[in-house]
């Protein structure tokens, strides 16, 4: 059986949620692979699997260590999605430096109450500025769009689990 992991970082998990969109596709789906890590199975560290799935780009140091991770579980990795290619809207915030983002978010910013930046020690330290992942380790594939839509995954992950290089037609790509 092969084995998917899949995974939101700096993302939204919209892109799981068009994933989710193939609907009762996912019946066949489930018939061929097994899931590991994942949002849909709740478990929380990635073991060997043959293919990742990587939505979000990297925001802080836990981001990049999970990343890191999927690569060294994964045979085939894949950025999915706007955020895990080039940042996404949560890179908006590189135009600005970091104590900005925060000062505007925690002190200084409409409706704030108290104001304090919060610094438990289990937060993951953000990172100066937003990544897409190719920026921490290799990726294989790259499944464009915001999110991209539930036939793209289809057409994909049909031709990875048939060992064949994905070949995603225009339409399925081209966003305007
Ligand atoms: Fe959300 Fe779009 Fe980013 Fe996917 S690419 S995580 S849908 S904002």
């Amino acid at each position: 059986m092969i084995r998917l992991a899949t995974c939101s970082l700096c993302g939204c998990f919209g892109c799981h949620m068009s994933f989710l969109d193939m609907d009762e596709k996912l019946f066949d789906l489930v018939e061929k692979v097994e899931f590991d890590r994942s949002p849909f199975t709740d478990i929380k560290s990635v073991g060997k699997c043959d293919i990742g799935l990587i939505e979000g780009g990297l925001c802080n140091e836990e981001n990049v260590e999970v990343v890191k991770a999927f690569r060294e579980n994964c045979g085939i990795l894949v950025a999915v999605g706007a955020c895990a290619i080039n940042g996404g809207i949560p890179s908006m915030r590189n135009h600005f430096p970091l104590e900005a983002c925060l000062a505007e978010a925690y002190l200084d910013g409409i409706g704030i109450d108290h104001p304090q930046i919060p610094s438990d020690p289990e937060l993951p330290r953000l990172l100066d500025k937003v990544m897409p992942v190719h920026e921490a380790v290799k990726i294989d594939y790259f499944l464009p769009g915001c999110p991209p839509p539930a036939e793209a995954f289809e057409v994909l992950l049909e031709a990875l689990l048939k060992g064949e290089e994905p070949q995603l037609p225009t339409n399925l790509i081209h966003y305007d």
